[in-house]
């Protein structure tokens, strides 16, 4: 019985034996395989960074191109202004070499966050920065493009803040993406001068416009702060009546809070409710770029 017992034991010992060196052998063979690939950046190589929202990680791989992994807290077309973080968005922001947060009172919620959560070498930098003091009503600084230019210069420093080895390949990429932006700064002027003088009156419902009405000349009006889902539908009715006096045929609304009483009242005062976005997200937006010709090109179809 006991020499049974210490056979079964040795029997285990040698498949022990043969099951190591196999192990041994696939283990090379795999790593073997990953170097191979060395001279491809590989997701650990990377530099880890978190935005606040989808239109800074936009503008983040831009300039960070494949060098950079990004991740934003604030889901596509979810509200910034109301966003609330959840323990995944500690672990997120703990992992985090490089933070980006707009500023100016638009996403505060991180400020939070980082403090419980971030590492100590961080580095946190505010993308609207340099715009701040122009301005202390309205934090949606990129809907003009040539701000836009500002975030991504700030963004281009807090890269190479946290990774100096690379620094001139972010130099390089914001130069070509500085070039972008400003050929978008003339597509969208071109798009909006084919509306009639008369009728370039933005009206939205979320109050993030101002800094597009002034780069392009344009009259803005928000009519209930931020969410349209907010209002009440006799009220609503009232401005839209008022808006269609002014013999302006269109509001315009993020598609993500309108809602069927916002379309209920524009159909009722014979106004159009278009689309326009704030924020980067799935589908025709899903770039800060395409967000930005979208809208223009919103404006144009339905205003003139
Ligand atoms: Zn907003």
């Amino acid at each position: 019985m006991i020499l049974q017992l210490i056979n079964q034991r040795q029997r285990w010992l040698n498949l022990h034996r043969l099951i190591l060196p196999v192990a041994m052998a696939l283990l090379l063979l795999a790593s073997a395989c990953g170097s191979s690939q060395s001279n491809t950046t590989t997701d650990a190589d990377r530099l880890t960074v978190v935005t606040t929202t989808t239109l800074l990680a936009d503008l983040v791989k831009n300039v960070g191109s494949d060098l950079v992994e990004v991740t934003a807290l604030v889901p596509p077309g979810a509200d910034v202004h109301s966003f609330q973080s959840t323990p995944a968005d500690n672990v997120a922001v703990g992992r985090a070499a490089l933070l980006v947060s707009n500023g100016g009172g638009l996403d505060q919620f991180l400020d939070q966050v980082i403090e419980g959560a971030s590492s100590d070498d961080a580095v946190h930098i505010l993308a609207a920065e340099s715009l701040l003091e122009l301005d202390d009503d309205d934090p949606h600084f990129w809907q003009n493009p040539v701000f836009t230019v500002q975030y991504a210069e700030g963004i281009r420093d807090g890269l190479i803040a946290a990774d100096p080895d690379n620094a001139a390949d972010y130099r390089s990429n914001f130069q070509e993406y500085k070039d972008r932006l400003t050929e978008l700064d003339f597509d969208i002027a071109n798009t909006l001068d084919t509306i009639q003088t008369d009728r370039r009156h933005l009206i939205t419902f979320h109050d993030a416009f101002s800094h597009f009405a002034e780069r392009y000349g344009w009259q803005v009006t928000s009519l209930v702060g931020s969410d349209a889902s907010q209002v009440s539908p006799g009220p609503m009715v009232e401005i839209l009546d008022r808006v269609r006096e002014q013999g302006i045929p269109a509001v315009f609304a993020e598609p993500q809070f309108s809602s069927g009483l916002l379309e209920k009242a524009a159909e009722e005062a014979g106004v159009e409710v278009g689309p326009i976005y704030s924020d980067v997200q799935d589908g025709d937006v899903a770039s800060y770029i395409d967000m930005m010709l979208f809208n223009a090109k919103s404006l144009a179809r339905l205003l003139r």
